[in-house]
């Protein structure tokens, strides 16, 4: 064998070597970290929503015991099981997910322990931690805010809050609760609180409009739907996602309330607004933010939004006030409770009282204090729309053949009274000299 041919042969097998050894790295699976097995899913979340900063529920670690804990988010905060697909309880904290993947990053939430509650911070007062008042201003020290439901004038057309009955003025929803927030914020001043309107006028508070969310209905809507379906659904956006998005960032950084009164009548599906069904029957309840469903759950900002809520312990708060608000608004209109249906995966009954419910809606989840919100009378039922229609007035009225108060009034007058008896025996007692 001549040299040359043996260092030839030398090359080859090492050549031959590398090469097995390149085949046998080429073969094995790619070493890859388990971030990167999957493209990260988008987060899931609510419409006009952002992606929620969960670095925001660090002050509420060792707030809460797990006791507290589980009965609030399963007797009060959801209507099904799907949580547990998200939320994991252990003996000393919770797990929370705070995206939709397998691979989420957790939040740990740590329960108090006795002897180790932490106090809970929050932006509002509770009745309890009020100073004593003076007998006539039991709400002295208190910052209430009035949410008047809807948008007025020519917009209640657009939400469809409107119905109008033979050559009558139609009636709006949106006008209606402004006429009762006129009513009621000077008589609540008069008692000593502070009193803050979120909207005074029938405008919008948000400066978008339908044109500006038409972008958004395309891209959320299903495909191919009509343009009529497109600005239905970008005139939604508008009027019940972007509005009440504009007046939550009011009410939360500007006018900072201890309380929110959501103002609405409700109603009966009426049919065409111009030859509505009028029936015969009125009702009353009041809601509280709760009841979310599986689905809701799954939006990584709504998630955010009932742990918020929970663990700033404001259903306690709601509670408290609703049922004082319900009791006294009941006996002085005669009112009886409205019933959700017993199946119903969007509502359920607070503390078994007949008039309080707690669902999820837009307004009490994103408002960060105690909120009512008020669904009393039916806005086209015969005796009710023939009050609403008669307008404001001092003392009483025939209608219907019954002397009658003003429906507005009677509205102020009951909420007062309610929020009067509430805070004067809930806030902290006088000391005795
Ligand atoms: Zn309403």
């Amino acid at each position: 064998m001549s040299r040359s041919f043996s260092r030839c042969l030398l090359v080859l097998v090492v050549a031959g070597l590398a090469g097995l050894v390149a085949l046998w790295f080429y073969l094995q699976p790619p070493t890859v970290t388990p971030t990167t097995l999957a493209p990260p899913s988008p987060l899931a979340l609510s419409a006009l929503s952002e992606a929620p900063d969960w670095s925001k529920l660090e002050v509420f670690q060792n707030t809460i015991s797990r006791t507290d804990f589980e009965r609030l988010l399963t007797t009060v905060f959801t209507t099904g099981n799907a949580w547990q697909n998200f939320i994991e309880i252990t003996a000393t904290e919770a797990r929370i997910k705070t995206g939709n993947s397998g691979t989420a990053a957790l939040f740990h939430l740590r329960f108090a322990t006795p002897g180790h509650t932490a106090p809970t911070p929050r932006q509002w007062h509770m009745a309890a931690d009020l100073p004593p008042a003076p007998t006539a201003k039991p709400l002295s020290g208190l910052r209430i805010a009035i949410d008047p439901g809807h948008l007025g004038g020519h917009w209640a057309q657009l939400e469809e809050r409107w119905l109008a009955v033979g050559n009558g003025p139609p009636i709006c929803e949106g006008d209606l609760t402004l006429t009762v927030a006129k009513l009621l914020q000077p008589r609540l001043t008069a008692l000593g609180a502070t009193v803050l309107l979120v909207r005074s006028t029938s405008e919008p508070v948000t400066p978008l409009r339908p044109d500006d969310l038409l972008p958004l209905a395309r891209t959320t809507g299903r495909p191919g739907q009509s343009p009529a379906a497109l600005r239905q659904l970008a005139e939604r956006l508008f009027y019940r996602t972007a509005e009440i998005h504009a007046r939550a960032q009011l009410v939360n950084t500007s006018l900072k309330p201890d309380l929110v009164l959501c103002l609405h009548f409700n109603a009966d599906s009426w049919g065409n607004p111009l030859h509505p069904i009028l029936v015969k029957h009125s009702h009353l309840h009041l809601l509280l933010n709760g009841a979310y469903t599986d689905a809701e759950l799954a939006l990584a900002d709504q998630r955010f939004a009932l742990l918020e809520k929970l663990l700033h312990r404001s259903h306690e708060e709601e509670a408290s006030v609703g049922a004082d608000v319900a009791d006294v608004f009941a006996a002085r209109t005669g009112l009886p409770p409205f019933v959700y249906p017993p199946d119903s995966s969007t509502a359920r009954p607070v503390n078994n009282h007949p008039y309080l419910w707690a669902r999820n809606l837009l307004a009490n989840r994103l408002y960060a204090c105690p909120v009512i919100f008020m669904e009393p009378y039916v806005m086209n039922s015969s005796n009710d729309f023939a009050r609403l229609q008669a307008g404001d007035y001092h003392g009483l009225r025939k209608i219907n053949g019954q002397l009658q108060p003003s429906i507005f009034r009677e509205y102020a007058d009951s909420l007062t009274d309610a929020l009067a008896q509430h805070y004067a025996k809930s806030r902290q007692p006088t000391k005795p000299q």
